[in-house]
């Protein structure tokens, strides 16, 4: 998405080598015009998997996966922080590494909203390491439902996200891909030589 791509260069924020901050259209302040666009090519990509659930994680997979959700016409379904004490046995539930915090924490799903015969899109704002979309799709096979596939808004494609989520046999779908956060500047894979995507 070009579009993406420009607001990323435009708006984002180099923390370090690692952190791309992109609170003024995403991860704070949200441009609702933009994730509406976002909503409308993961269904493009995805509409002929018989989506019956987005699945998310709170807080920043939100907007992206609900705009997805209104595509689809589905119900959006984000995973909770849990405290020990709302861990019962209606949850599904995983333990999820957070690449940003550095600390891990539970996440769950009441069971009463993941069922058998649910094929879910997982979305999220960011791919890193893929410790999030590993966790939900743990939540989805604890259901015994399936995952069509992972859409993410940016892909930062230096780091094992991709490959892992690979491995584990899941399809992934990225909108924008940062190849390098090197130099204080952010460098897409279609700006690389020699690299078509
Ligand atoms: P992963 O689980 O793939 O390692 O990391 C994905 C999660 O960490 C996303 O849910 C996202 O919130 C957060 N994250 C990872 N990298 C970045 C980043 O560069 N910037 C921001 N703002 N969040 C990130």
């Amino acid at each position: 998405m070009d579009l993406l791509e420009r607001k990323v260069k435009e708006d984002g924020i180099v923390i370090d080598e690692k952190i791309l901050k992109v609170d003024g259209f995403l991860n704070h302040q949200i441009d609702a015009g933009l994730m509406q666009q976002v909503g409308q090519t993961f269904y493009e990509q995805f509409k002929d998997e018989g989506i019956t659930k987005i699945l998310t994680i709170e807080a920043s997979g939100i907007a992206p996966a609900i705009m997805a959700a209104l595509q689809f016409n589905v119900p959006c379904l984000f995973a909770k922080k849990a405290k020990p004490s709302t861990l019962t046995q209606d949850v599904y539930h995983a333990d999820i590494h957070s690449f940003t915090k550095n600390t891990t924490s539970t996440v769950i799903v009441s069971n009463e909203f993941l069922a058998k015969d649910d094929r879910v899109l997982i979305i999220d704002d960011f791919l890193a390491n893929g410790d999030a979309s590993l966790g939900l799709n743990e939540i989805v096979k604890q259901a015994q439902a399936s995952t069509a596939g992972v859409g993410i808004v940016i892909e930062k494609s230096f780091q094992p996200g991709r490959q892992r989520l690979e491995d584990a046999e899941l399809r992934v779908s990225s909108l924008c891909k940062v190849a390098s956060l090197q130099g204080n500047k952010v460098t897409f894979a279609s700006e690389e030589v020699g690299t078509q995507i």
